[in-house]
C-alpha cells in the first residue's frame, strides 16, 4: 500500500523490542498465574507477536471497549463492547493494549478491572503518545514512546482501514476525511 504516510516504525524495529518485551515480562511473571488481556482490536497484531516470546504458561481473553470510530480524536466516552469470558479474582493480570493517547481508555480499563479483585494488574502498551495525557496512567511495559502524530498499521486503523500494515506509519492529512 502506497501513499498511507511516512514510517514511523518498521517492523524488523518492532519485532525486536516486543522480543525484549517479552523476556521483561517471562522473567517478572515467573510462577506467577498470569492471565493476558488483549483490547480488541488495535492490539491484536500485537499481542499475537508479544506472547510468543512470554515463555510462561499464560492464559488470554479479550475485551472490545469502543474506540474513536472515524474520527481521529478521542471523544473520552468509553463503553465495553465486549467483556471477558472468565473470571480473573486472584489472577495476575496483564493489560495489553495498542496506544496510550489521552489515557481515558486505560484509566477506565484498569478501575474496571481492579474492582474484579485480581491479585496484581499491570499494563503493557505497544505505543505511548504521553503529550496527549488527560488523565494519569502507569503504564509498565511500553514498547515505543511517539510523539503527537495520529498512526496507523501493525492492529491500529483509521475507519477499520490500515490494520493489516506490519510497520506503524504516519496517517498523511490527505487520507484523513
Ligand atoms: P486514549 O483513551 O488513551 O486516548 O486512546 C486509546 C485508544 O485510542 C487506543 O486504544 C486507540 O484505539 C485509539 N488511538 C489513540 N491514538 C491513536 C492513533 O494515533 N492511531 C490510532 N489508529 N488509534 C489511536
Amino acid at each position: 500500500m502506497q501513499g498511507i504516510g511516512k514510517i514511523l516504525i518498521d517492523e524488523q524495529t518492532l519485532m525486536e523490542r516486543i522480543s525484549e518485551m517479552g523476556e521483561e515480562i517471562s522473567k517478572d511473571y515467573q510462577d506467577k498465574d498470569l492471565v493476558v488481556i488483549g483490547i480488541l482490536k488495535g492490539a491484536v497484531m500485537f499481542l499475537a507477536d508479544l506472547v510468543k516470546h512470554i515463555k510462561l504458561p499464560l492464559t488470554m481473553d479479550f475485551m472490545a471497549v469502543s474506540s474513536y470510530g472515524r474520527s481521529t480524536h478521542s471523544s473520552g466516552v468509553v463503553r465495553i463492547l465486549k467483556d471477558l469470558d472468565e473470571d480473573i479474582e486472584g489472577k495476575d493480570v496483564l493489560i495489553v493494549e495498542d496506544i496510550v493517547d489521552t489515557g481515558l481508555t486505560l484509566n477506565y480499563l484498569a478501575d474496571n478491572l481492579l474492582s474484579r479483585n485480581p491479585k496484581s494488574l499491570k499494563i503493557c502498551c505497544c505505543l505511548d503518545k504521553p503529550s496527549k495525557r488527560r488523565v494519569p496512567v502507569k503504564v509498565d511495559y511500553v514498547g515505543f514512546t511517539i510523539p503527537d502524530k495520529f498512526v496507523v498499521g501493525y492492529g491500529l486503523d483509521y475507519a477499520e482501514k490500515y490494520r493489516n500494515l506490519s510497520y506503524i506509519c504516519v496517517l498523511d492529512d490527505d487520507n484523513i476525511e
